[in-house]
């Protein structure tokens, strides 16, 4: 079990981090859950977590398209020996119409704020004598798609520093992976259907069965639940040998 030790997911207010965080704090582990806003639902879901779970959850506003709270994230957590980067956004058009503002947000949130929150989490997790760095990639991380230059290049620029952190703590108890999902039915996904089914004029069961799951051979959607779960066994000791690589959770897409 996870007990005593803290894992910080970073944008897990919703979907694929809130799964991991729920996954993790049911194993025992404290978890710190983070967004970019500061209302009462973010603290009430914390509070929520806790009382299912019975770990101790908490809260942490920091805006992971920042650098410096990034930072901050890890150090008011005051412990981090499980750190999750997940916090995600998507933009979708033609790379010489993609909006360059998308662009400097997509790569600061998924790719910059993994290197600020590993920089600043490996001295705590060497302090601790235990570590492990999850960064939540994806299928688009190993493969690509049209109209998704900024996300793309984002994950596949997670992929490579996994591996580098992998290498510079090799020797030490500390691993370093990527899980890379393939469609989860979250808020980021449903909000890609209604362009998808005005631009191929379908319905949306149609949108998901043949653009959407188009790629994904089990045509069913990755759950929250099985990236937790993947997570977990990241952490477990069965996993210590494994670092420096992607864990792909895709139905086969990557196997096409
Ligand atoms: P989501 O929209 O449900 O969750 C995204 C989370 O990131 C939210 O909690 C949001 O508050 C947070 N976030 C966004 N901007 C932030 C910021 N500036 N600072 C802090 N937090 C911020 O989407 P999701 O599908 O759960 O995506 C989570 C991760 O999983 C992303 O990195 C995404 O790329 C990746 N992923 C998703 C899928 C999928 O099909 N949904 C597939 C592969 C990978």
């Amino acid at each position: 079990t996870l007990t005593s030790k803290t894992a910080i997911i970073t944008g897990s207010n919703s979907g694929i981090g809130l799964g991991v965080a729920r996954e993790l704090a049911r194993a025992g582990a404290d978890v710190v859950i983070n967004s970019f806003t500061d209302r009462d639902e973010d603290h009430d879901l914390a509070r929520e977590l806790s009382r299912e779970t019975g770990a101790n959850v908490r809260y942490i506003q920091a805006d992971m398209s920042k650098g410096a709270e990034c930072r901050a994230l890890i150090e008011k957590a005051g412990a981090c020996d499980i750190l999750i980067n997940n916090a995600g956004i998507q933009h979708v058009a033609p790379i010489d119409e993609f909006p360059t503002e998308k662009w400097d947000a997509i790569i600061a949130i998924m790719l910059s704020s993994a290197f600020h929150t590993t920089a600043a989490a490996l001295p705590l997790m060497r302090k601790a004598g235990w570590g492990r760095v999850i960064n939540i990639a994806s299928a688009h991380g190993l493969t690509a798609s049209p109209y998704k230059s900024a996300y793309v290049s984002a994950k596949h620029g997670v992929v490579g520093m996994t591996k580098v952190v992998a290498l510079e703590t090799a020797k030490e108890p500390i691993t370093a992976n990527a899980i890379c999902p393939g469609y989860v039915h979250t808020p980021l996904v449903d909000k890609q259907i209604p362009d998808t089914m005005k631009k191929y004029d379908m319905t949306e069961e149609e949108v998901i069965e043949k653009i959407i799951l188009e790629r994904q051979p089990s045509k069913q959607f990755t759950t929250v639940e099985q990236l937790g779960g993947t997570a977990v066994f990241l952490c477990s000791p069965a996993a210590d040998q494994i670092t420096g690589t992607t864990i792909s959770v895709d139905g086969g897409w990557t196997a096409l």
